[in-house]
């Protein structure tokens, strides 16, 4: 079976956006309320000759309650437990948050290969500086991509491929 690759984060980052993107179809639900995609929507996907299954995630909040956070937060971790590598986007606007270090605390407890994608780098220059605000993740490399335009996907699938 086909290796599965995990998009992981909090609400609104670009989540179903990037995988709009890697499966090259608009499959999966992007709207602008978080927390919209509360089912795991498994999509096709590849680069160069490497096939893989992309699985969108709902937005993982950690330490709220509320309404169906819960149950979303257990299909993200359901998500990664099946996947051979996850990516897991931050917002490169908002620059990092709480609620993001939360994120990479319980991923770094992982074993599962984490590549670091800071989405919303429409601009190239100010994309590096963006990125580079997480470092502090302790996830390895930044690396700036725009889900909408296509920005910095290629180098980050190219890392992805040697992880499958
Ligand atoms: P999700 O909740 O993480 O799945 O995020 P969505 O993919 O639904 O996107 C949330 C919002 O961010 C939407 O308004 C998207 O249009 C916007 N968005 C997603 N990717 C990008 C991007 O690369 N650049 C910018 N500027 N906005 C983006
Ligand atoms: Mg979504």
């Amino acid at each position: 079976s086909l290796p599965i690759v995990a998009i992981i984060g909090r609400p609104n980052v670009g989540k179903s956006t990037l995988v709009n993107r890697l499966a090259g179809e608009k499959a999966a639900i992007v709207h602008d309320q978080p927390g919209v995609t509360r089912d795991r929507t498994y999509l096709p996907s590849y680069w160069g000759d490497r096939e893989f299954v992309v699985v969108d995630t709902g937005g993982l909040v950690f330490n709220d309650d509320t309404e169906f956070l819960p149950l979303i937060r257990q299909q993200a971790m359901t998500a990664l437990t099946e996947a051979s590598a996850a990516i897991f986007v931050v917002d490169g606007r908002t620059g990092p948050i709480g609620a993001d270090e939360e994120i990479a605390t319980w991923l770094r407890q992982q074993k599962v290969p984490v590549l670091l994608a800071v989405n919303k780098c429409e601009s190239p220059d100010q994309g590096l500086i963006q990125a580079a605000e997480f470092w502090n993740l302790g996830l390895g490399e930044p690396y700036a991509i725009s889900a909408i335009h296509g920005n910095g996907t290629g180098d980050l699938l190219d890392e992805l491929i040697k992880h499958l």
